[in-house]
C-alpha cells in the first residue's frame, strides 16, 4: 500500500532490531519494521524524521524496534562471506587504500603456500595490487597490508550502518553510555 518511488527508498531504511533486553538482534528495512509493528510484534522505540504515506494513512518511518517475545539468539558470529568481508574492509583495497567496486579478495599468505580461508587471511583487494601481490606473501612483495584483518563480531556489522540519520543507535551499539 506504500509503493511509490519515494515511499520505496524511505521503506528499505535500515532498522535496528533489539531483543527484548535490549541488545541489538539484527538489521532489518523500515518495509519489515513497519509490517512487523502491525503484526504487534514489536515496539517502536525511536523513529526517523521522514513519514510515508498511503492514500489513507501515513507511518512515521521507525529507526529503532524492539521485540514483544525474547528470541535466544546467542551468537554473535558473523558470517564468512565475501560480503561480510567488503564491509568490514569497507569496500578499501587493504594494500593501496584505493575504493572500488570492482574489488577482489586476496589470501594474504598465499592458498598454495598453506594460507587459510579465515577472516585473519583474507582482505579486500583492487585488482592491481592482487595482480602485483601474485603468489607473494606481503612482505615479500612489500606490500604491507593498512590494518591487520580481525574477525569482526555483530557490534562491528551494526556499527558499519551508523550515518548520520542513526545516532539514536550509538547507546545500544555500546559507542557510548545511555
Ligand atoms: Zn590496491
Amino acid at each position: 500500500m506504500f509503493q511509490t518511488t519515494r515511499n520505496g527508498s524511505l521503506l528499505n531504511k535500515a532498522v535496528l532490531v533489539l531483543n527484548t533486553n535490549y541488545s541489538p538482534l539484527m538489521i532489518c528495512t523500515a518495509r519489515r519494521a513497519i509490517c512487523l509493528k502491525y503484526l504487534e510484534k514489536v515496539d517502536i522505540l525511536v523513529t526517523y524524521k521522514d513519514k510515508v504515506h498511503s492514500p489513507s494513512i501515513t507511518v512515521v518511518l521507525p529507526s529503532i524496534i524492539k521485540l514483544k517475545d525474547f528470541v535466544h539468539y546467542h551468537s554473535m558470529n558473523v558470517v564468512l562471506s565475501r560480503k561480510n568481508i567488503m564491509i568490514r574492509d569497507r569496500h578499501t583495497c587493504q594494500y593501496c587504500g584505493a575504493k572500488s567496486s570492482s574489488m577482489t579478495i586476496d589470501h594474504i599468505i598465499p592458498k598454495e603456500r598453506g594460507g587459510s580461508d579465515y577472516w585473519d587471511n583474507l582482505v579486500a583487494a583492487c585488482q592491481q595490487c592482487n595482480k602485483k601481490k601474485d603468489n607473494l606473501t606481503p612482505d615479500e612483495a612489500k606490500m604491507p597490508l593498512q590494518r591487520l584483518p580481525r574477525k569482526p563480531n555483530r557490534i562491528h556489522y551494526f556499527q558499519q550502518f551508523i550515518n548520520r540519520d542513526q545516532t539514536a543507535w550509538r547507546p545500544y551499539l555500546f559507542l557510548e553510555s545511555f
